[in-house]
């Protein structure tokens, strides 16, 4: 039997690298340079990224920490934070335990988008992470399994950071789901933005009034629930 690798043998499958704007949620408009990260655990029926799933395509390139630095800083000037994305950068969790420290090392803001289920992953790289993008997946939206026990421990880590929680309303999401999202809420981190984010792919007038009116509802318990689409898909821009 060889030698054990090296945990600094890490490396990553990274979809893409690139440069553009922060297209949801509280932060959207700034620059970022995106690092994607290859496959999901999940199965979103609205996924709008399925190239970087995994689903039967084997679309990514491995990088080590030292390469994927090389790709990142010539893009990074001037940019706000560097987002972490998929995908679902968490399932790459033994890369990002070697990489984030570099990262931070240099002087880069670490913004992480995640399906917000992870949360044992979540644990290991929670102290390098500046500001966490968590999701709430709604079965009703999804089509996959509720995942309620597993984003209640994840937002009781999350919320030591900078952050807020992003819930897509699509045309088949149920008002008892939102209930039970922000009621979910309300108990661990009710001082978080909740963000109720239209499916791009229905945005249409009724997605739009239930997002309307889960507002009203939703700001019963929470001060600061927002209605915000996806920008970037305004704009064509990636
Ligand atoms: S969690 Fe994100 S990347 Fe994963 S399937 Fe859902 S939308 Fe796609």
């Amino acid at each position: 039997m060889g030698p054990s690798p090296s945990p600094l043998d890490h490396k990553a499958k990274i979809s893409e690298v690139f440069r553009s704007i922060q297209g949801e949620g509280k932060y959207a408009g700034v620059p970022q340079v995106f690092v994607r990260f290859f496959g999901c655990h999940m199965h979103c029926v609205w996924c709008d990224t399925p190239d970087s799933i995994g689903d039967g395509k084997q679309e990514f390139q491995e990088y080590g920490i030292t390469d994927l630095l090389k790709e990142i800083r010539p893009l990074a000037k001037g940019c706000h934070s560097i987002s972490l994305t998929g995908g679902e950068p968490l399932m790459q969790v033994d890369f990002l335990r070697e990489f984030l420290p570099s990262l931070k090392a240099i002087g880069f803001t670490t913004y992480l988008e995640t399906s917000g289920v992870l949360y044992q992953a979540l644990a290991k790289v929670v102290r390098w992470m500046d500001i966490i993008a968590m999701d709430l997946k709604l079965p009703s939206s999804t089509g996959c399994r509720p995942f309620w026990k597993e984003h209640k421990e994840f937002l009781q880590i999350a919320r030591r950071k900078e952050g807020f929680i992003k819930t897509v309303i699509s045309k088949d999401t149920t008002p008892v789901d939102i209930m039970t999202a922000v009621r979910l809420v309300a108990k661990i981190a009710p001082e978080t933005t909740l963000i109720l984010q239209p499916n791009t792919f229905d945005l249409n007038h009724s997605v739009v009034q239930r997002c309307l009116d889960m507002q009203n509802v939703c700001r019963k318990y929470l001060e600061d629930v927002r209605i915000l689409p996806q920008l970037h898909k305004f704009m064509n821009l990636r």
